[in-house]
């Protein structure tokens, strides 16, 4: 059996910088809902963030919040109360958790940014279902909470090829929110201004695609682990030149990584690939427990999914439609197989972790036997472990443990 020992993660120089983005962004929130100051939208993390933010908005995204909840363990004791008013713990643990949160007036934001009571109060709610019909719900639960309109796109799922009639679509669906924004914010809609917030996405988007795929290089520079958290500034801030800033800086010191081979994981042995969502609770014990193994889980579908290649200054309507549509989570089966097939073989990875993370089927690909297409496929084995991104009720670590334990000591034999 292999042994664990502790491990000291390596010290990532940019994460003071992504972490003043962050306090940032949460302040000038903050100031923005006490003063009264600019008006706030609340988006879904894959909304039309560069709409709202072309029009004046300042952008809050509660998944983030959700995903706060659940670093710091508080989700679990938070999603009884969600419960207990109608939602079922078996539904997504980022809206339960979040609403038990706003229940018992508790914020993870008051611990970490002084000052700050909790999430800022919403004029407009905007979601995209591309991800899951959850988030219309979880938006709609607080639009009566507060009396705020609550508007948003309908988007396909399953989607195989992505065709005319998607992107006609959703484009009008996207335009269909400027009226409705127009009459919250006080503002007219410029398509200049637009075309610039975009063409800020599309940047940051590039930067960041940059940034994951150095951990093509052997060692890698990065782990998933880290990731999860250094995405950050591209889920709350596309479409600003803050975000852009960022991810240079991290940027730099990847590639400086690479060049002096200075791998993530002390003697990269194992090179792994994560799909579905993060133990969000259990990061730091399973970047732990993975390093300690010498296995970098390096890459995954999850801090992929912030990579909108087909954003477009030019046609920003299409472009965002297309960028949404594209969305791994929104796709087909076949068409997730085929690009799950190009990560490992882009990333040279020795086997995959699939999450089946309970709240979130739409993030688990494990259920319907893609890991054993997958294995036929390409040979490289995968080891499916049971939890949830944010309800630790329904995981054990012990399992966990040995299960992976026992899959690297496959690898080893292999
Ligand atoms: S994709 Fe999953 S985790 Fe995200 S909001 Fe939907 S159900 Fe929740």
């Amino acid at each position: 059996m292999a042994q664990e020992k502790k491990v000291q993660r390596k010290k990532i120089k940019a994460a003071g910088t992504l972490g003043k983005f962050m306090a940032d962004y949460y302040y000038e929130l903050d100031n923005a809902a006490k003063s009264r100051g600019k008006k706030i939208a609340w988006c879904t993390s894959v909304g039309p963030a560069e709409i709202l933010r072309a029009m004046g908005f300042l952008v809050y995204f509660p998944e983030t919040h959700s995903a706060m909840l659940g670093s710091t363990r508080m989700a679990t004791e938070l999603i009884p109360k969600a419960n207990a008013i109608g939602y079922s713990p078996d539904i997504c643990s980022y809206l339960t958790a979040d609403i038990g949160a706003h229940l018992e007036g508790v914020s993870p934001l008051s611990e970490i940014f002084k000052g700050i009571e909790g999430p800022p109060k919403p004029d407009i709610l905007v979601y995209n279902t591309n991800q899951c019909k959850d988030v219309q719900d979880w938006f709609e639960w607080y639009g009566r909470t507060y009396n705020a309109p609550v508007i948003g796109v309908n988007t396909y799922r399953g989607v195989g090829k992505v065709t005319e009639d998607h992107l006609i679509s959703i484009s009008r669906q996207l335009q269909a929110l400027i009226p409705p924004l127009e009459q919250v914010s006080g503002n007219k809609f410029n398509i200049d201004k637009l075309k610039e917030t975009v063409r800020l996405s599309l940047e940051c988007s590039e930067l960041w695609k940059k940034v994951l795929d150095t951990a093509s290089a052997r060692p890698s520079p990065v782990t998933f682990f880290d990731g999860t958290t250094l995405m950050g500034a591209a889920v709350v801030g596309r479409g600003t030149q803050g975000a852009i800033d960022c991810y240079k800086t991290l940027l730099a010191e990847r590639e400086q990584r690479v060049a002096d081979k200075e791998g993530a994981v002390e003697g990269e042995r194992f090179r792994l690939y994560w799909d579905g969502m993060p133990v969000w609770g259990r990061l730091s014990s399973h970047a732990g427990l993975f390093a300690s193994l010498k296995a970098n889980v390096l890459a995954s579908t999850y801090c992929n999914s912030w990579i909108f290649s087909a954003m477009d200054p030019d046609d920003p309507f299409t472009g965002m439609a297309r960028a949404y549509t594209e969305l791994f989570i929104v796709r087909s089966d076949e068409y997730k197989e085929k690009y799950i097939k190009e990560m490992l073989d882009f990333f040279k990875v020795d086997g995959i972790i699939y999450h089946d993370a309970k709240t979130c089927p739409n993030n688990s690909n494990c259920r319907y036997g893609m890991p054993q297409r997958l294995e036929k496929a390409t040979g490289l084995p995968g080891l499916m472990i049971n939890g949830d991104l944010n309800d630790l009720r329904l995981l054990s670590d012990e399992q966990t443990k040995t299960n992976i334990e026992a899959f690297i000591e496959q690898l080893d034999e292999r």
